[in-house]
């Protein structure tokens, strides 16, 4: 298992689900982390508990759709850490709807944050990354930027967009010693899942999604932030610009 000792890794989003498990992970492998989102208590109950568990962890509270958001989250990482090694973009939202059913304030706001943060915070941390000419971006896409999918218009283009970002920055970046790879993960038991179907019946969503996943269940988050670890890591030295399904053999059929 690859260790990030010394390292600083930003991850967005890391006040539930996915991102938080993906801060634990990492934190478990001695990263320094920098964590970013919104939700200032939840943030910092993480941040205290993972500080007496004698980790050295920074919550930076920020919504990261407002302007000057990204340039403030790096600037805070350097100033606490010197630097940063990894940046994980995992903040995501999804509103359901087709294209009759989206309207422009909820595509806006999909494609604000799913696409265009991860743009800016991108462009924020490259001259930090670059400097060193060393650094890895892990953006947490979607089995849905691999496949078109029903009633999720706005954040499926989103999630396609996202996987085309990654390919561009890696190739822009790649002499420079800048990995850019991505995680396409499958159903996920997070609350973004509780949106996804429209469905009051918790254990019958799990079912009903169960079904139509090779593996036969969604997945756990630990294990997509075990690869984003592992993309994160001197073990993927070799990769850039990959768009990794862990989404159960969905998209493989
Ligand atoms: P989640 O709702 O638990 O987490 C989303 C995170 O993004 C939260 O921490 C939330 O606070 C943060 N966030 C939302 N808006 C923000 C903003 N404006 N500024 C800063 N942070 C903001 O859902 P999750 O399932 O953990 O999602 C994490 C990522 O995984 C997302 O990018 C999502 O698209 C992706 N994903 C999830 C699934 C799934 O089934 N759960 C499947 C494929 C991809």
């Amino acid at each position: 298992m690859a260790l990030f000792q010394g390292k600083t890794c930003i991850v967005t989003g890391a006040t539930s689900g996915i991102g938080l498990a993906i801060a634990e992970e990492l934190a478990s492998r001695q990263a320094q982390l920098v964590l970013v989102g919104r939700n200032r208590t939840a943030g910092q109950a993480i941040e205290a508990r993972l500080q007496a568990a004698g980790h050295a962890v920074l919550y930076v509270a920020a919504d990261l759709t407002e302007p000057s958001a990204s340039e403030a989250v790096v600037a805070a990482a350097v100033a606490r850490f010197g630097t940063v090694d990894v940046l994980v973009n995992n903040a995501g939202r999804l509103i359901n709807g087709t294209a009759l059913e989206c309207t422009d304030e909820q595509w806006h706001q999909v494609l604000d944050l799913n696409l265009t943060s991860v743009f800016k915070l991108t462009r924020a941390v490259l001259p930090v990354m670059l400097a060193q000419r060393r650094g890895a971006i892990v953006n947490v896409a979607s089995d849905w930027a691999l496949m078109g999918a029903r009633r999720a218009l706005a954040y499926c283009v989103s999630k396609a967009a996202l996987a085309q970002l990654t390919r561009c920055v890696a190739l822009d970046h790649a002499e420079q010693g800048i990995r850019v790879n991505a995680v396409c993960p499958g159903d996920t038991d997070t609350p973004m899942l509780d949106l996804a179907e429209d469905n009051p019946d918790r254990a019958q969503t799990m079912k009903s999604l169960a079904s139509g996943i090779p593996l036969g269940r969604v997945a756990r988050p630990q294990e997509i932030a075990m690869a984003v670890a592992f993309l994160a890591s001197e073990d993927a030295s070799f990769m850039t610009g990959a768009l990794m399904p862990v989404d159960g053999g969905t998209s493989a059929q």
